[in-house]
């Protein structure tokens, strides 16, 4: 899948300034307010929460439904677990502007793959420095966002009880997606009898001490989950769609960790059957397997709709044709750097909501969208992929910077990004810890200083 790459449009009117409603002050939201704000444009961040960073907030509670079916449940935002530290280096992590540097105070955790807290830490600095905090309206859910008769944009909230009604001209959709747990569909499950449990619900191991775990996935949650839990259970075994058929390998360096391919079935006596013929009896199903987009609040009368996880149709993952540029979404795509992408994409939405910069017309928008749906076809991508941009996200980035008139993306961070993911595969064990990367390291530290002074 590839980007077609061409110059922006040159402006067509002086800057204007909207009243822009953005939904959530997690990552994606407080830079959208940032790049919104210094726009100049009149922003409301709304966030249910009493405090910003969205996944960023741990909080050891878990959902009452543990694979998280039932519509009604409580809902909990965040799905890190208690020793979850980051997967990529935090010098490609950051955003472009804000680098994501080891401050050196004492309390602070200066690795370069940190814990979740200290996250938590760089997006407060980022949001005070920015003076974000200012923007947002905590403790504020919104529950329904939806057009009135001239074409903008009702948004209702509730805080602390108390229901509001405000309209906007722009809303920019902030609100996450590792909340909404997907589930794989096992033949035989509603008769078997072990616990189940959605990696959205996991926080730590104790709960599996002495159990014989199956553990379906094979993405950096299901990585870290899965080697934590073997350190307690009596064994855990990987279902993993990329294993294939009649293959099952021992992972060297633990006892009792085994990789298969995916279950054929589950039964009532407990026994679970893979696809490479052997069967076992577990007490435990943890679903690695993803989430699901979800916009309960978004009502756009099925011009934007949620198919197989397929947000659309959107523009470049960010504008609906029809709707442009007055709504919009940030942080979709997966498989990616998040925050500097959703910095390139809130420069973009910023920038075109202040007539700076232009968007083809609708038409071509939708045919822009009916030409990357036919290549995901024609390469038989499924449907679930549209957002997975594994292959890509450096032209996308590079894309959107060159509509906004940034820079391109550093080399250093491709680089850093390759290199990581390398490691990642060769010493899945150690590869936050040890690295090789030095030359690119001394290259971004470089590049930072313009930032830091
Ligand atoms: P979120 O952080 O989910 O923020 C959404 C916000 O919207 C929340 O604050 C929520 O309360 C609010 N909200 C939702 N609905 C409403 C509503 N109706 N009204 C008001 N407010 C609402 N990324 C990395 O770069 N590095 C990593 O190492 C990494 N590890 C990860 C590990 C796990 C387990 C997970 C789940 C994700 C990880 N990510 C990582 C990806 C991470 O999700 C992104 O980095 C980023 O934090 C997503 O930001 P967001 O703003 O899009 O969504």
């Amino acid at each position: 899948l590839t980007i077609q790459h061409f110059p922006p449009p040159p402006p067509l009117m002086p800057p204007l300034s909207r009243n822009v409603a953005v939904i959530g002050a997690g990552s994606a939201g407080i830079v959208s307010a940032r790049e919104l704000h210094r726009k100049g444009h009149k922003v409301t961040v709304f966030e249910k929460r009493n405090q910003l960073g969205g996944t960023w907030v741990y909080t050891p509670e878990i959902e009452p439904d543990p694979i998280g079916i039932n519509p009604g449940r409580k809902i909990i935002h965040s799905s890190l677990y208690s020793s979850l530290r980051t997967n990529l280096p935090r010098e490609v992590m950051g955003f472009r502007d804000y680098p994501f540097v080891s401050t050196r105070k004492p309390g602070r955790d200066d690795r370069r793959f940190p814990g979740h807290v200290e996250v938590l830490e760089y997006l407060r600095e980022f949001s005070c420095e920015f003076g974000v905090d200012g923007l947002v309206r905590f403790g504020t859910e919104v529950c329904h966002v939806g057009r009135d008769d001239d074409g903008k944009w009702l948004v209702k909230s509730r805080t602390r009880g108390d229901d509001d009604e405000e309209v906007f001209d722009a809303v920019v959709v902030c609100n996450g997606h590792y909340t909404e747990p997907r589930i794989a569909d096992i033949p035989g499950i509603h008769s078997w009898p072990g616990k189940q449990i959605h990696s959205h619900n996991y926080r730590s191991p104790e709960a599996f001490q002495g159990q014989v775990v199956v553990l379906i996935g094979s993405a950096n949650s299901a990585d870290d989950i899965s080697r934590e839990i073997s350190n307690v259970a009596k064994e855990v075994h990987i279902a993993s769609r990329s294993v294939d058929n009649g293959f099952v390998q021992k992972i060297s360096s633990h006892d009792n960790l085994w990789l298969r391919s995916m279950i054929k079935s589950v039964h009532d006596d407990g026994a679970v059957t893979f696809e490479d013929g052997g069967t076992i009896y577990a007490d435990v199903i943890l679903y690695c397997t993803g989430y699901k987009y979800h916009f309960p609040f978004l009502d756009t009368n099925e011009i934007v709709t949620v198919d197989d996880n397929r947000v659309g149709p959107l523009y470049k993952h960010v504008f609906p044709p029809m709707l442009a540029p007055w709504l919009s979404f940030v942080g979709l795509p997966w498989k990616v750097i998040p925050f500097p992408l959703c910095e390139l994409q809130s420069k973009w939405i910023a920038s075109v909501l202040s007539g700076q910069v232009s968007l083809p017309s609708a038409d071509d928008m939708m045919a822009d969208v009916e030409a990357f749906y036919s290549s995901m076809e024609a390469s038989s991508v499924p449907k679930r992929y549209t957002h997975n941009m594994s292959d890509y996200q450096f032209d996308y980035d590079d894309w959107l910077a060159e509509q906004c008139g940034c820079s391109l993306t550093e080399e250093w961070r491709k680089e850093m990004y390759s290199l990581t993911s390398k490691r990642k595969r060769a010493q899945p064990e150690t590869y936050r810890d040890k690295w090789d990367d030095e030359e690119w390291l001394s290259l971004a530290q470089q590049d930072f200083i313009k930032y830091l002074s």
